[in-house]
């Protein structure tokens, strides 16, 4: 008695109330954490043109896009920085910078929003002279070593600015481990360690390389990041860093990426976050642009993938979006 013509599966989505009966729930908005690119200076803000709704902005300019945003229940943001002017090297040594853009921002920040949590990215290629996440060793490869000597330092300077967590993107072995013995000896206990454990070199981070002027000049990265075509080794990364300490886990991208993320959230009880790329946003942008898909709509139907497929929380350009998205 479980087939048609006893059964009949319409019943359940018959009205919108039942749909809603039984349909998830939208995710609140404190699972949404918002990246957003920050500028030295003041008064900047500077449209990303491959990302609709996206600025580059400096510290002031930020503390403005975040009321409406805060307003709707979004609780974090996910800040990367970006170095102009001299002084970028081969190893990413303004990165570390107290004075740089990222850490002159957090203190801006946590006075005009005492509760918003505060995460940093952090990695060098937006600070290296040629773009990599690490410094060469002798043989032109990336200094796995050297690079997460410099990750750490750059997490300290991060932590010392009022981070409430950093997130290493640099995809270097034991870079967990550097960056949480680095925090714990300069006092930081308290501070979160997001570890961005399995990210793919992918084509999804196109637009977010405009806003960040931040691809390789020589080279790719399929050194470092991890292969799409080898998922085996992609888990061993969420493993290795479960074991060095990290708190959460993190998928990126994720959308190519549901597999693993239901993969990765059902081998670890960590917190399984899902970095929704600057690719992922932009491509359905262009497609509602072009008439093929409502913006919003399509939007509400991807992310409810992510979180369907085990994303604890979600980074996504979305997120100023919630209320267009969620409350139509
Ligand atoms: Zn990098």
């Amino acid at each position: 008695m479980d087939s048609y013509p006893e059964v009949r599966l319409r019943r359940l989505r018959r009205t919108a109330a039942i749909r809603d009966m039984f349909g998830m729930d939208a995710p609140s908005p404190a699972k949404f954490i918002w990246p957003v690119f920050v500028v030295p200076g003041e008064g900047r803000r500077e449209a990303i043109a491959s990302m609709p709704g996206q600025f580059r902005l400096s510290a002031d300019e930020l503390v403005k896009e975040l009321e409406p945003v805060v307003a709707q229940g979004v609780k974090s943001v996910l800040l990367f920085g970006q170095h102009e002017g001299d002084g970028k090297d081969e190893c990413g040594t303004p990165a570390a910078d107290p004075h740089g853009a990222v850490q002159r921002a957090i203190p801006v920040l946590r006075r005009a929003y005492p509760d918003l949590v505060i995460l940093t990215d952090v990695c060098l290629c937006a600070y290296t002279a040629h773009g990599h996440c690490g410094p060469h060793d002798p043989d032109g490869d990336i200094d796995n070593d050297a690079a997460c000597e410099m990750l750490a330092r750059v997490a300290v300077s991060h932590a010392q600015a009022g981070a409430d967590g950093v997130a290493p993107s640099a995809m270097m072995d034991g870079q967990i481990a550097a960056i949480r013995r680095a925090l714990d000896d300069e006092g930081f206990k308290k501070t979160l360690l997001i570890s961005y454990s399995t990210k793919f070199a992918s084509q999804m981070y196109g637009p977010f390389r405009d806003a960040e002027n931040s691809a390789p000049s020589q080279g790719d990265r399929q050194g470092y990041q991890a292969s799409y075509r080898d998922p085996r080794t992609a888990l061993r990364e969420s493993d290795f860093d479960v074991a060095e300490g990290a708190d959460a886990l993190m998928v990126k991208p994720a959308l190519f990426y549901l597999d693993l993320i239901q993969e990765v959230s059902r081998r670890s009880l960590l917190p399984v976050m899902a970095y929704n790329v600057s690719g992922e946003y932009s491509m359905i942008h262009a497609a509602a642009e072009k008439g093929y898909c409502d913006l919003y709509a399509t939007a509400r139907e991807s992310l409810y993938s992510i979180f369907r497929a085990g994303a604890t929380q979600v980074i996504s350009y979305w997120a100023p979006f919630y209320k267009e998205i969620f409350r139509p």
